[in-house]
């Protein structure tokens, strides 16, 4: 007896090689078969008169064979079948190759239907190579005659073959299925119930149901991608978190205290993060703004309020050298409050900096580790060390994280296990990026953290002139560049990856972009620039060679730095103008943008150079988007329309089923499902009253993370 959950290797009709790639796709059991999708359809529902065929085109016939016979070509020595086929209007040869097979199924006076190309031979007229299908009646049809599921190509599994598995069991089976979506919600929004839209996704009657079964599906997942964050949101009602009172007076002597003005989105931003730190349940924010747009100072201000309310804060870092920049410029924003900063990286034993009244004190790892449970350090600011076991706070309120976008409830509870207090408390989060974020993505990936935006840069930022640079204006810039770099200005310069020979594809990723930036480097340094100092910084050099080679182009040892394109995202040198990207059409716009916010970053003119050797329109379309516009929101948007998320974001990044990531980019069905999914937990935010789609969720949310 079979049923949904019945194992593959016990579906008859399925061998033991067939087993291994069913596996490979993670295709377990029947019920992994049926949503197995196709990813298109071959219209193959009209039958052509075989009068009424033409050269070169697909057509579909359907007729009686009237001969059919295999022979040997003597060139190739191959085996020919063919046959010759007629219906009321006419007959056509067929060829098939090296099928030798298909004498055995196919017999004079069978009528079969016949789906391939038309060509023409030595003795006119032939169908080459045909899908076939003997014909019974309409509805049995299961390759040909009919809309025909594709499924994506795998090794040695053939859109035949699971078409010819599949549809058995469908029929068998299909009626087994339980639709984990309510039936208002499906009525609602006219989504087809699963029994039927299974069916239709694999065997259409029409592509317009084909495409309705394929909503339903695409809303669905994205209905339970916004059920997980919504309910994540819930979760964070139900914990504590220390409220931290807004300080004022503290807040406008440390705006004060400024060599600038904060731009109103700053301010905006601040308050909006200050309001949230009053409340008794954690803050889950994220503060998005441009590269350049100051968000270092609106977490130092949260952080400092924090602080002097009596409560410890930790900044968090991706990387060690982003950790140091942050060691040195929060102190000195913080300078007049008498706060004690400390560093935390790596995880053996080393001296760790403390910071008080700006006097660096190197004390052992363990001497931090004390003073930061007996509540002596302010500020821990740090690498993923701050998460190992032993870092215990004594009363962490807040938590900053730059560039790492999510902290989620047991991480962040994790920080907290030895606060003393019996409420399990959770602090705030306050995580930041310089990554826009789509507002479909906004509303689905991150639904689950509150935004706050930065959309203006500082007042004495000066836009940065974009050039897109052909291969005959190389010169030129070269030229341009030396000039800036005599007026003691600093040049970037980014190298994609050299795309491996096929046989170097597996593990070498890595190192085919390390050996684009020593090519790079030799060129330039030998070549072009033999009079200048150039460097070079890719993932291979150990933190303290970075770190040197970071100082030293920040000084001015250093006058162009070659560099994979992992050049530090908030890595942050005034002095640097020239941002000269190689195979600019490799890079994703808002990547592109990203390398662009390297310079800028002063009252300095700034210049991005994209260099291309690609002649296709649909890059020149692209990288003028960048040359026209500065705006980092706008060129996620458009990347997203232009490379579609599959593309951009890549599939496996957050394990979002296909559909619903090829629907990350339509606004109105995201924000559809995020409402039916709010009206659902607010009426039963346990899902108590639906079983099924709470079950469902729980596989769900095992097969994602958002990180
Ligand atoms: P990001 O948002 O990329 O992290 P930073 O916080 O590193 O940007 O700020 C970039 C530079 O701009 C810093 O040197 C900072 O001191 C400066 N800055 C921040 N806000 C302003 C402002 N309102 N006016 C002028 N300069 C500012
Ligand atoms: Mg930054």
């Amino acid at each position: 007896m079979l049923n949904l959950s019945t194992p593959i290797e016990e579906i008859p009709r399925i061998g033991a090689v067939y087993q291994k790639r069913l596996k490979k796709l993670g295709i377990k059991n029947i019920r992994d078969l049926f949503f197995h999708f196709p990813h298109r359809y071959e219209d193959f529902s009209k039958i052509t008169a075989i009068s009424q065929i033409k050269l070169n085109e697909v057509c579909c016939i359907r007729g009686r064979i009237l001969e059919i016979k295999n022979s040997r070509t003597w060139k190739k020595r191959m085996i020919l079948t063919q046959a010759v086929v007629e219906d009321k209007t006419a007959a056509i040869k067929v060829v098939w190759f090296n099928q030798p097979y298909l004498v055995k199924s196919l017999k004079i006076g069978d009528f079969v239907y016949l789906a391939g190309k038309v060509i023409l031979g030595e003795n006119g007229l032939y169908l080459n190579n045909p899908a076939y299908e003997r014909s019974g009646l309409k509805s049995d049809l299961t390759h040909l005659g009919r809309i025909v599921p594709v499924y994506p190509e795998t090794e040695g599994l053939s859109s035949r073959w699971l078409r010819y598995i599949l549809k058995p069991l469908l029929l068998k089976l299909g009626n087994k299925l339980l639709d984990p979506l309510p039936e208002s919600l499906r009525t609602k929004n006219q989504l087809m119930p699963i029994k039927e839209a299974v069916w239709q996704i694999h065997f259409p009657d029409s592509l317009k149901k084909a495409e309705a079964a394929r909503s339903r599906f695409a809303f669905e997942e994205l209905f339970l991608i916004e059920l997980s964050v919504l309910k994540e949101r819930l979760k964070l009602k139900q914990v504590k978190a220390l409220s931290i009172p807004m300080n004022i007076k503290l807040m406008k002597k440390f705006t004060d205290a400024l060599s600038f003005t904060l731009t109103d989105s700053q301010k905006k931003s601040a308050w909006q993060i200050l309001k949230d730190l009053e409340k008794p349940f954690p803050m889950s924010r994220l503060l998005e703004g441009d590269v350049g747009s100051g968000k270092t100072v609106v977490a130092a201000m949260a952080t400092l309020n924090a602080a002097k309310a009596g409560y410890q804060a930790a900044i968090m870092a991706p990387t060690e050298i982003l950790a140091k920049q942050h060691f040195r410029e929060i102190p000195k924003l913080l300078a007049p409050f008498k706060l004690k900063i400390a560093l935390l990286t790596g995880k053996e034993d080393r001296i760790t900096s403390i910071k008080l009244k700006n006097e660096v004190l190197e004390i052992s790892r363990q001497k931090i580790l004390e003073r930061l449970k007996e509540g002596e350090i302010n500020i821990l600011i740090g690498t993923h060390a701050l998460i190992q076991e032993e870092v215990k706070f004594k009363n962490l309120a807040l938590a900053v994280v730059d560039e790492q976008h999510r902290f989620g409830v047991e991480q962040r509870a994790r920080l907290c296990q030895n606060n003393g207090s019996q409420v399990k408390l959770i602090p705030h989060l306050l995580s930041m990026t310089a990554t826009p974020i789509p507002r479909t993505l906004a509303l689905t990936v991150y639904g689950d953290l509150d935004l706050s935006l930065i959309t203006e840069l500082p007042k004495n930022r000066k836009k940065i002139k974009t050039f897109v640079v052909p291969p005959a204006k190389r010169k030129e810039a070269y030229k341009f560049i030396k000039g800036e770099v005599k007026d003691g200005r600093g040049v970037f310069v980014i190298c994609p990856r050299i795309e491996p020979s096929n046989k170097e594809k597996k593990d070498i990723l890595g190192w085919s972009e390390v050996k684009a930036v020593k090519e790079e480097h030799e060129k330039l340094s030998k070549e072009i620039f033999p009079d200048l100092k150039i460097g070079m910084l890719h993932g291979k050099l150990k933190t303290k060679e970075k770190e040197k080679i970071m100082q030293d182009f920040k000084s001015g040892e250093i006058d162009i730095l070659v560099s994979t394109s992992v050049v530090e995202v908030g890595i942050d040198i005034p002095r640097a103008t020239v941002m000269m990207i190689e195979g600019a059409e490799r890079f994703g716009l808002a990547q592109l943008h990203q390398f662009r916010g390297r310079v800028g970053r002063s009252d300095l003119q700034s210049y991005c150079f994209l260099f291309t050797d690609s002649p296709a329109v649909n890059t020149k379309r692209r990288l003028s988007a960048l040359v026209r516009c500065n705006n980092g929101f706008e060129l996620a948007e458009k990347d997203l329309q232009i490379r579609g998320p599959g593309e951009l974001y890549g599939n496996r990044q957050w394990g979002i089923p296909d559909l619903a990531m090829a629907n990350l980019k339509d606004l109105v069905l995201v924000e559809k499902t995020r409402e039916a999914a709010k009206e659902i937990l607010e009426k039963d935010p346990k899902l108590k009253n639906y079983p099924l789609l709470s079950e469902k969720l729980g596989e769900f949310e095992k097969r994602i993370h958002f990180e």
